[in-house]
Formats: structure tokens, sequence, C-alpha cells
């Protein structure tokens, strides 16, 4: 039996390739999660991330600041491999792309790896995804088994976020949410045929779909059980994707299957691949995406309220609230003193919190002016005056505060 150190020494005399230890393998993978969200604020995620430097070679690259439901975290974003053996169009990692140095980490290393950054307070933390080798259920297996060894063997009670790959067992999926805080399967398109164009090897319905139908179900079939959320991502914009499709089916799975959350993540070319001559998507579409699903999920609003154009899209350069009172509040103001709790959220401003501030301040009070509006924590009243009544009457305005 040599010892580790006598085994470097010997390889080292012999010319063997030595592999690095595992943090190493986890920088040289870098940033290989970009673009993909892991937490409640992903606009932040994305912003702390300087645009162009995928696969960079920074350990720092691969920790980001995720907003999570326990606050702001320092969270280690990788993959267990970039090598993939499907194809989807869009992806840095698909098969057959020679553009990419590939790197693969063993369970234990990751593992492991985690361990240490963890104990260093470098991170508090992990998102996990993969690359799929030897099918989805290995892969899943794989993914799982290293949660398992952080968890039981490491003890980390923190954050962890895994990715459900395409077609996963029941078994599977349901260890994952057992160990997991957050799941995610990423749908990346709106239906089959937008996903045909963006990632012809994916079935949508039994491979995808589904896995959303099975987290909701393992949650009926196990009540009471800590169970992990579960979130979706959809890639925006390359394929004709428009928003009525992107926020149709966000609406249905936010109201039938309980997802917690859907990312949207603007289409970028990646060179070699079969969309690299395909425009980038303007961020300001996401952007607006992300707006309209809280509205959505937050505040109880239809898919048809949404203010859509011909195209089917939302309006850039505007926000979508606004947009809606601009239609249909300007004619139609809402009076502060009587409306309900879902009318008050219609106005520019005003979300959840505030409006159960303003119902509770009603009951002792009849609201008459903006400058109480303020006082109850709504941000620059005057943006809704134009859409709202106090008292039956619409407040004067100074119109260079609008
Ligand atoms: S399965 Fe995932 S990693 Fe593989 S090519 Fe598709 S998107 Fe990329």
């Amino acid at each position: 039996m040599i010892d580790a150190r006598t085994f470097v020494r010997y390889n080292n005399h012999m010319n063997f390739r030595i592999d690095p230890d595992p943090i190493t393998k986890i920088t040289q993978m870098g940033d290989v999660t970009l673009y993909e969200p892991a937490g409640d604020q992903p606009h932040s995620e994305k912003a702390s991330v300087a645009a162009g430097r995928f696969q960079s070679r920074s350990l720092a690259d691969c920790i980001s600041h995720v907003s999570t439901p326990t606050g702001k975290k320092p969270i280690l974003k990788t993959m267990l491999t970039t090598a993939c053996e499907r194809n989807c169009f869009y992806c840095p990692f698909r098969a057959g792309r020679a553009k990419i140095k590939r790197s693969t980490i063993s369970p234990d290393d990751l593992a492991r790896a985690f361990d240490t950054l963890a104990r260093s307070g470098q991170v508090d933390g992990l998102f996990l995804s993969s690359g799929i080798i030897k099918g989805s259920v290995t892969t899943q297996d794989k993914i799982i088994d290293t949660i398992e060894i952080v968890r039981k063997t490491y003890h980390y009670k923190g954050y962890i976020h895994l990715k459900i790959m395409p077609g996963a067992e029941y078994d599977q999926l349901f260890r994952a949410m057992q160990i997991a805080d957050r799941v995610s399967v990423n749908l990346e398109a709106p239906n089959q045929m937008r996903l045909d164009a963006l990632a012809p090897k994916k079935d949508f319905d039994a491979e995808l779909l589904r896995m959303l139908h099975m987290a909701e179900q393992i949650r009926r079939d196990h009540p009471g059980q800590k169970l992990a959320s579960t979130v979706t991502q959809f890639v925006v914009g390359a394929v004709g994707d428009t928003d009525v499709e992107l926020l149709s089916l966000t609406s249905g799975l936010y109201r039938q299957l309980k997802l917690a959350r859907a990312y949207y993540s603007s289409f970028n070319p990646v060179t070699e691949t079969p969309l690299e001559g395909v425009a980038p998507t303007d961020p300001r579409r996401e952007f607006r995406l992300y707006q309209s699903s809280f509205l959505l999920r937050d505040y109880n609003w239809e898919v048809e309220d949404l203010p859509f154009q011909p195209d089917s899209n939302l309006p850039l350069d505007v926000d979508p609230k606004r947009a809606y009172a601009d239609a249909h509040l300007r004619h139609n103001p809402v009076e502060v003193n009587t409306a309900d709790r879902d009318q008050l959220m219609r106005l520019p401003n005003v979300g959840p919190k505030s409006a159960e501030a303003l119902l509770r301040a009603r009951r002792h009070s009849r609201i008459t002016d903006l400058a109480q509006l303020r006082k109850l924590g709504i941000r620059a009243p005057e943006a809704a005056a134009p859409y709202l009544l106090l008292d039956g009457k619409q407040p004067p305005v100074q119109m260079s505060l609008l």
C-alpha cells in the first residue's frame, strides 16, 4: 500500500497524468451553469456574472450569490459532467460540439469539494446539474448519490437545488425531493412543436411535463412530508415561441401543478451549434416575462389580463402592469376605500403586502390622500394616482412626479 504523496511522486516519475484535486476540477469546469438561474431573483444572479466569461477558469465564477427562501447565499453552481449524449440545438454541451473542454467529476469528489468549500465559508448552498451520459436514469442516480454523500457523510443541512433529468423515474424524483430544497424540471419550450426546433431528442410530454405531474403526484402521495419545491426553465426567443405560449403554460403550471417558479432565459447563440446564426433575444423580453409571471402567480391575474400585442408578445417598452392600468383603469379607477385585494393589486406599485396594509388601515379610517399610501409602504404612490380614487376623488398629482 502506498500513501497518496508517494503515489503522486510515482505517477510524476512515470509521467502519468494525475487527476487534479476536486476543487481544481470544479474551477476548471468554470461557470458552466451561467444560464441556469437557481434562486428567487434570477436577474440579480445573472447580473453578477460578467457577460462573455462563459467557462471561465475561476472558482469565484462558479459561485453565485443567490436569493434562497432563507436569505441571500453564496451557492456553488456546477455540473457532474459537461459531456452529453443529447444534441439540444442551443446548448454548449451538446454531443459532438468540439469547441468545449469536457470535464467530469465523481459524486465522491464533488461532495468532498463542496464540503471543503462549505466548511471554509466560501459557499453555503449547492446547485447541481449534469450533462446526460448513459441515459437519464444513470445520470440522475449520480446526482442523487452526490447529494446523499453531501447530506449523510458531510452532514450538510443547507440549501440544495437539483436538476431532474428528462425521463427520470418516480422513485428518483421522490428521493430528489426528499433530499433537496428545490428541484428543476426544465421544459425548455412551451410545447412539442417548439421543443422539436430546440431540442429534437426530447419528448415534451413523456420526458418533461410528466416530471412536473409526477412531482405533484408525489406531494399528494406523501402529505405532511417536507419535499422540495419544483421549478422550471424556458429558453426564450430562439424558435418563434411567443409570450402567450410561455405565459399560458406558466399559468397552468402555477395553478394545477403548484410550480414554485418559472425561469426565463433569453436565448444567446452559441458558436458551433445549429442555432448559432439566430439573433440573441432582447433581454427586456425576459424581464417582461418575469414581471408577468409574478402577476400570474402572486397577484391572481389571468393570462387574458396581460397586455399582449397582435403578435402574441408583450410590449418591451412598458411594464405590463402599467400597460394594463393605462388600458383599463384610467377611465375606470379603483376606489381605494372599497376595492377588494385583487383590485388593489391591479394598481401600479401596489403588491400583495401593500394591499394587505391598505385593507388593514381601512378598518380604522378612510384613506383620503397619497401621503397615507406612502406611510403604508406604497413606494411612489403618485405613479398609481391616475388610476385610483380616494374617497371618490382623484388625488391631485404634480405632472413632474409622473
Ligand atoms: S440534455 Fe442538457 S446538457 Fe445535454 S445537450 Fe441538452 S441541454 Fe445540453
